[in-house]
């Protein structure tokens, strides 16, 4: 298998006209975009990056980040992409979990990166837009080919407990994840991709990034995403596929111009994944777009890739398998369940990390034989279309009955004045847990708690309606725009009568 790197080369040569990615007005060409990538090597190999280097980037969706982390790749370091918004301890803790030995910052995220730089006596770069660049070494003239099994990424998951993990992504790992999806989607040169995804996350990056640049596809880039202007970018640059979280596709139907389902009939692909997307709004989604959403599971362990439903797909299920890919639901005894029975996901695939990079003890936790322990719980339909029934770590056990937040969420979904909801467990002297639900409202409505118990009661059994209601006029949100529900104040929640 050629690497990502190589392909993107090859693609520079075949096509060098042809649009590889772009930001509004700001585009570059295959070729162009080969020409920077080299100079970026080349600067790299003047800094004296070795392979295997760690190097850590931090950059915004902007097409000078596709730039340097191929550029580094194409210098065979081992890259750490963090968020934008990385305070200086968090950066801190990466670098010296890690062992960065130069940091590289865009310029308008650059202050912590390049204070870290300066305690840690570290080489700092700052880079700035392409068209403000002047001269520079001699551009590089071919790419350093690694090993399979080098370490192309480390990309650090933050975890509920205990410190970030780096899971450590070699460079088979991302190459098999575009190949994956080539198998089930016809990914060719003429796609036209668009995404506000951050590309410092496992989504944009492996899966968007690097699918639609090995692929010879062209991509458009959005930050930060605004749902009217991604679909003012899907009509006016007649977009194939749009790749994004629930919440995206969510906000674009509250949407209200005039956007004619005509505006969109190029799109053919709306690829979400990340958390679990509500029937409700493939229902909407379909009715409004005229597109049908699929869906992919995956988690940063496995490059971002695991299962894919496409359009024909039960909706409901994250789809089967990736073609080379093999997923067991386990009982708390390491067995295999039975079609339709709730365990625990395990993941044995290309893409799977090789380690949590300096972190024998949690690779050893997670990973046996090559098996990956996810901490998700789902069940198997009978034809092999896996079902994410929730995190293990969000199931709510209220009274001794097992409440999935997920199943209570789809039913919330369904009501008219709730634009989001996140459901979780709230410590309860009685019940042991208490389940409340933290909703966005659709603007204007006013949402009665006693009003909607009832609707739910219609539709749930008792033990699962939430007691605590609680609105609110945005759901905290990580990096990729997914509900964070760590960051909900369940004591403040537990207050509410
Ligand atoms: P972090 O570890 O950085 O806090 P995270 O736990 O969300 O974030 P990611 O690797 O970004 O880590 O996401 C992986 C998780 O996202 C999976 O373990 C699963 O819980 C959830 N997920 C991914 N895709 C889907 C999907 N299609 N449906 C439901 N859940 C999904």
């Amino acid at each position: 298998m050629a690497s990502i790197v190589a392909e993107l080369w090859r693609n520079a040569d075949e096509t060098p006209e042809r649009m590889a990615v772009g930001s509004g007005t700001r585009t570059l060409t295959y070729g162009e975009l080969r020409e920077r990538i080299a100079g970026s090597a080349a600067r790299c190999a003047e800094l004296g990056v070795q392979i295997g280097d760690r190097v850590l980037f931090i950059a915004p969706s902007v097409p000078e980040f596709v730039v340097t982390y191929y550029g580094l790749q194409t210098a065979g370091a081992t890259i750490i992409t963090m968020n934008v918004m990385s305070t200086v301890p968090e950066i801190e803790y990466v670098v010296g979990d890690s062992g960065t030995s130069l940091i590289v910052a865009w310029h308008e995220c650059a202050t912590n990166a390049r204070s870290v730089a300066e305690s840690a006596g570290l080489p700092f770069v700052e880079i700035g837009p392409f068209d403000d660049e002047e001269g520079g070494p001699a551009p590089v003239t071919s790419f350093v080919d690694r090993a399979d099994d080098d370490v192309a990424v480390i990309l650090y998951t933050s975890g509920t407990t205990g410190r970030p993990k780096g899971a450590a992504l070699t460079v088979g790992n991302i190459t098999a994840c575009p190949v994956a999806f080539r198998q089930v989607l016809d990914l060719g040169s003429a796609e036209r991709w668009a995404t506000a995804l951050p590309l410092f996350h496992v989504f944009g990056q492996a899966i968007v990034m690097n699918g639609a640049l090995s692929t010879g596809g062209s991509l458009s880039l959005l930050s930060p995403f605004t749902p009217a202007a991604f679909m003012d970018l899907l009509r006016d640059e007649r977009i194939t596929i749009a790749c994004g979280v629930p919440t995206m596709w969510n906000a674009m139907l509250q949407v209200t111009g005039d956007y004619p389902p005509s505006d969109f009939a190029d799109l053919r692909l709306a690829c979400s994944g990340g958390a679990s997307l509500p029937a409700e709004v493939i229902r909407a989604f379909q009715e409004r777009f005229g597109c049908a959403i699929m869906e992919g599971y995956g988690l940063t362990e496995t490059s971002g890739a695991a299962t894919f439903r496409g359009a024909d797909g039960a909706v409901g299920s994250v789809g089967p398998a990736l073609p080379g890919f093999t997923i067991e639901v386990r009982d708390p005894d390491g067995e295999v369940v039975a079609p339709e029975v709730i365990g625990e996901i395990f993941i044995k695939a290309p893409t799977v990390m090789k380690e949590y990079w300096n972190r024998p003890d949690a690779t050893a936790a997670d990973l046996t034989d090559g098996w990956l322990r996810t901490g998700d719980l789902g069940t198997m339909d009978a034809d092999g279309a896996l079902r994410i029934v929730d995190r293990a770590k969000d199931l709510i056990i209220r009274g001794g009955y097992n409440v999935y937040p997920r199943e209570v969420e789809e039913v919330l979904y369904e009501h008219p004045d709730i634009v989001e909801v996140a459901v979780v467990g709230v410590a309860d002297d009685h019940y042991g847990e208490e389940i409340a639900a933290v909703i966005t409202p659709r603007a204007g409505a006013q949402l009665d708690a006693d009003g909607l118990r009832e609707w739910a009661g219609e539709r749930l059994s008792a033990y699962k309606i939430p007691r605590i209601v609680q609105t609110v006029d945005a759901l905290p949100k990580g990096a990729t725009g997914k509900i964070l529900k760590r960051a909900i104040d369940r004591d403040a929640l537990r207050r509410i009568e």
